[in-house]
Parts: C-alpha cells; structure tokens; sequence
C-alpha cells in the first residue's frame, strides 16, 4: 500500500524497495522484480510473468494477476 498516491505528501514516509536493480545485461530468471520484491514465490524465481490487460488502459506482469483472475 505504500506506492498509492496520496493527496497530502507531507504526511508520508516513503521506504525504499530493498535491494539493488539487477544487470540489464544479466537479469535474473523468472520475473526480473522477483530479488526485491515482498511478494516474489518460488514460481517468481522460476516463469517470467506474461504482460496482460487487468483494467481498461492498464497492462500488468506480476504473477499475482492471476489471484486475483
Ligand atoms: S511476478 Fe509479481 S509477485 Fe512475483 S516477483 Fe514479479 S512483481 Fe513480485
């Protein structure tokens, strides 16, 4: 919940996402997101998550999607 805007950014404390960006020349495998993400499961590590409409004018790949599906 951290990432959603809000009206007031005063009132906010940002953290910064953990870890560093992986080598463009290097990624890792699975989804590219999955050494610094909360959320990333061993399917993360292993399938690069397919880029797909969730919403009008939205394109998501994250795994997740499919929760929610
Ligand atoms: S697919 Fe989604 S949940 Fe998995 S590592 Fe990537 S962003 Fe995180």
């Amino acid at each position: 919940m951290e990432q959603l805007p809000v009206l007031d950014p005063g009132e906010r404390d940002y953290q910064p996402i953990a870890g560093e960006l992986p080598s463009p020349l290097a990624p890792p495998p699975g989804c590219p997101f999955h050494p610094r993400c909360p959320a990333a499961t061993a399917r993360c590590r292993a399938e690069v998550p397919t880029l797909r409409q969730i919403a009008p004018d939205r394109m998501s790949a994250c795994h997740l999607n499919d929760r929610a599906a």
